[in-house]
C-alpha cells in the first residue's frame, strides 16, 4: 500500500482497477511490397520515427517546464527507445530482406523485443514493456499523420489514469464505466476536474509523473476530497473507503430533498441557481438536482463530439433538443470558446506557443465569421421551442462584444427576411473573464443584457497562472484580494446598469465559498449539477445580512492565506452554532 498525494480537483471517494488511457490500438496490416519499394518504404518508417520523436520531445520539454526534469524522465526513455539499434536493424532487415511494408516490419521487431523481457510481474519489467507499447503506438500514429485514431474509454469500472487529457479527449471518452480520475498534470480548473465534478465522480490531478504511469491494472482507491491516491489499498482502507462512500450517498439523499425549493436566504434575498454542462448526457442530471436552467452551456463539446463542423440544420437539431428537455427553464448557450487549451485540429484551432493569450473564444469566432454566423443562426432556431439565452466568451472590451452583435443582428434580419421560424430578441450576455472586462465592466454593462462572471479564466488572467499548470496552481486562489474585488466591481457595475450578474466558474461549486459568493451580491450562480444541493442548502441556511458582512471582512484582507483562514474559522464557528441549535 502506497500513498501518492495531488491536487483535490472533484470530491468523493472510489476504488477500482487503474486504465489507461490510451488512443485506440492501431494494427498494422501486413503487406508484401516489392524490391523496387523497398526505399519507399524505409523513408516512410524514418518520417514515422521522426514524427514520433517530435512529439515525445514536446512532451519531454512541457513537462520538464512545468513539473521540472526529473517528472520528464519517463518519456525521456521513450526517445532512447526511439534510437535502440536492435529495433532499428530488424526493422531495416524486415523491410529489406523480407519485403514487408514498413509499419508491419516496425511492430514485429518492438514485439520481438517486447518478448525478451523475462516476466511481468517485475514492476521495471511492466513499465519498460509499457513504454515498448507507447512508442510503438506513437510511431503508427506517425505512420498515419493527422488520421490518428481517437481514444478508448474503459470496459469496466475503473479509474481513470492519463498524463493529461484534452477537452477534446474528454469529450471524446465519454463518461461510461470512469469511476474517477487520477492525472499527472493540472490544476484545478483544468477541464478534466470540470468534467469530473459534472459527473460527480472523484478526481486527483497534478501527480507529478510517476504515479500514473506506474500502475497500470493495478487496484486502487482515490480521495478527490483530500487529494489521496493509495496504490493496491489494505482490506481495512477499502472497507473504509466504501464506508465513506455510502455515507456520502446518504448526505445525497438528504440534499435530493431541496430539489424544488428555492435558493432563497432566510431573509428573503433570492439566488438563481444553474447549472453548466458541456453534454446533453448532463441535462437528466441537472433537471434532478433542481437547476432554474442551464447558466452555461460550453457548446464546444458539442462540436469536439464531431470530427467535422456540424451543419446548421444538424446544430438546430441539438441545441432544439436541449431547449426542449428543459421544459421552459432557459438555457444560456455560450458561442464556441475553441482556442486556448481546448484545441481541435478540425476546426482550425492549432497549438501555439501562447495559447491562453493566443487566438481563443471571441477572437477566433470573429475570426471565422460563418462559423460563427452559423451557430448564432442555430441558437436563434432552437429558440423558438423554449427560452435561450446567448453568451460570448473572452470578451476583453466593447469593440470585441459590438463587432460579435453586430452579427447577431445580421443573423435576425437575415431570419425575418427568409421567414425562418426563430427566438423572439434573445438576451445577449457576455462572459466576464479577462481583468479588462472587469475594468471596463461599466461601459460593456450599457451594451449587453447580462454577465456571468467566468471565475475559472478570471483567475488564471488576473493572478497571472496557467490554469492547467500543476507548478503554479498554488496560486489558484479565488479568496484573493484582486478575484474578490473584480467579482465586487464587476457586480457594481452590472447592478448600475441595470443589468443581471451572475459566475458560472468553478468558484461556485466550492462549498466554502457559497457564502461569500452570496454577500457579493450575484443574481445567479451557474455549477455542476452534482454541487448544487450543497450550495443550496448553504444559501438557505445563510442571511443576506450575514453573508454581505463575510465580504466585508474578507475584501480588505492583505492575503489570500488570510482570507482562507478566517473563512474557515467563521465556517466552522458557524457550524458549531448550528449543531448547538442557534441558527
Ligand atoms: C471560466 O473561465 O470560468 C468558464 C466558466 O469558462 P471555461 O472554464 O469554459 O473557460
Ligand atoms: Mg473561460
Amino acid at each position: 500500500m502506497r500513498t501518492y498525494t495531488g491536487i483535490a480537483a472533484s470530491p468523493g471517494y472510489a476504488v477500482g482497477p487503474v486504465f489507461r488511457i490510451r488512443r485506440q490500438k492501431i494494427v498494422p496490416e501486413r503487406r508484401q511490397i516489392a524490391g523496387t519499394e523497398v526505399a519507399a518504404e524505409v523513408a516512410r518508417f524514418h518520417a514515422a520515427v521522426g514524427r514520433a520523436r517530435a512529439e515525445i520531445q514536446v512532451l519531454v520539454d512541457r513537462l520538464t517546464t512545468e513539473l521540472g526534469p526529473g517528472e520528464a524522465e519517463i518519456l525521456s526513455a521513450q526517445l532512447l527507445i526511439l534510437e535502440d539499434e536492435l529495433v532499428w536493424d530488424a526493422t531495416l532487415a524486415l523491410i529489406d530482406r523480407e519485403k514487408v511494408n514498413a509499419e508491419a516490419a516496425f511492430a514485429r521487431a518492438v514485439a520481438d523485443l517486447a518478448a525478451r523481457f523475462p516476466g511481468l510481474e517485475d514492476e521495471t519489467f511492466r513499465e519498460r514493456v509499457n513504454d515498448l507499447r507507447d512508442v510503438e503506438q506513437r510511431v503508427m500514429r506517425g505512420f498515419l499523420g493527422e488520421k490518428a485514431a481517437t481514444l478508448q474509454g474503459p470496459g469496466e469500472p475503473s479509474i481513470v489514469s492519463a498524463v493529461n487529457l484534452t477537452p477534446s479527449d474528454t469529450a471524446a471518452l465519454g463518461h461510461r464505466n470512469v469511476l474517477g480520475f487520477i492525472m499527472d498534470e493540472g490544476g484545478n480548473t483544468s477541464h478534466v476536474a470540470i468534467l469530473a465534478r459534472s459527473i460527480g465522480v472523484p478526481a486527483i490531478v497534478g501527480l507529478k509523473g510517476r504515479a500514473v504511469a506506474r500502475h497500470v491494472g493495478q487496484v486502487v482507491a482515490i480521495d478527490g476530497t483530500d487529494g489521496r491516491l493509495i496504490v493496491e489499498p489494505d482490506t481495512e482502507t477499502t472497507e473504509q473507503f466504501h464506508l465513506m462512500t455510502r455515507q456520502q450517498i446518504v448526505i445525497n439523499e438528504k440534499l435530493a430533498g431541496l430539489r424544488d425549493l428555492p435558493a432563497v436566504t432566510p431573509d428573503g434575498h433570492r439566488l438563481r441557481m444553474m447549472a453548466n454542462i458541456e453534454l446533453p448526457v448532463e441535462l437528466d442530471e441537472a433537471l434532478a438536482r433542481g437547476a432554474e436552467g442551464i447558466g452555461l452551456l460550453r457548446t464546444e463539446y458539442l462540436f469536439f463530439q464531431h470530427q467535422t463542423i456540424p451543419s446548421e440544420d444538424d446544430q438546430v437539431r441539438m441545441y432544439s433538443e436541449m431547449v426542449r428537455r428543459m421544459e421552459g427553464k432557459p438555457v444560456i448557450f455560450r458561442t464556441l470558446d475553441v482556442g486556448g487549451d481546448k484545441v481541435s485540429d478540425y476546426l482550425g484551432a492549432k497549438r501555439e506557443y501562447n495559447p491562453f493569450l493566443g487566438w481563443r473564444g471571441i477572437r477566433f469566432s470573429l475570426a471565422n465569421r460563418q462559423l460563427f454566423k452559423t451557430q448564432i443562426k442555430a441558437i436563434f432556431r432552437a429558440a423558438s421551442h423554449g427560452p435561450a439565452k446567448l453568451m460570448f466568451p473572452m470578451i476583453t472590451g466593447v469593440q470585441e462584444l459590438r463587432q460579435a452583435r453586430e452579427v447577431v443582428d445580421e443573423v435576425q434580419s437575415e431570419l425575418q427576411q427568409d421567414g425562418i421560424e426563430h427566438g423572439a430578441d434573445l438576451e445577449v450576455g457576455i462572459m466576464i473573464e479577462t481583468p479588462s472586462a472587469v475594468l471596463a465592466a461599466d461601459l460593456l454593462a450599457g451594451e449587453c443584457d447580462f454577465f456571468s462572471i467566468g471565475s475559472n479564466d478570471l483567475i488564471q488572467y488576473t493572478l497571472a497562472m496557467d490554469r492547467g499548470n500543476t507548478r503554479v496552481s498554488y496560486l489558484y486562489q479565488p479568496l484573493h484580494p484582486a478575484i474578490l474585488r473584480s467579482i465586487q466591481r464587476t457586480v457594481t457595475a452590472g447592478h448600475a446598469a441595470g443589468i443581471w450578474v451572475g459566475l458560472c466558474g468553478e468558484m461556485g461549486s466550492e462549498t466554502r465559498l457559497a457564502e461569500v459568493l452570496l454577500g457579493l451580491g450575484l443574481d445567479e450562480i451557474s455549477l455542476h449539477g452534482a454541487a448544487l444541493p450543497k450550495i443550496k442548502q448553504v444559501v438557505r441556511w445563510t442571511s443576506y445580512t450575514e453573508a454581505q458582512q463575510v465580504v466585508a471582512n474578507l475584501i480588505d484582507l492583505p492575503t489570500a492565506d488570510e482570507a482562507n483562514q478566517w473563512l474557515a474559522a467563521y465556517i466552522a464557528d458557524r457550524k458549531r452554532q448550528r449543531e448547538n441549535g442557534g441558527n
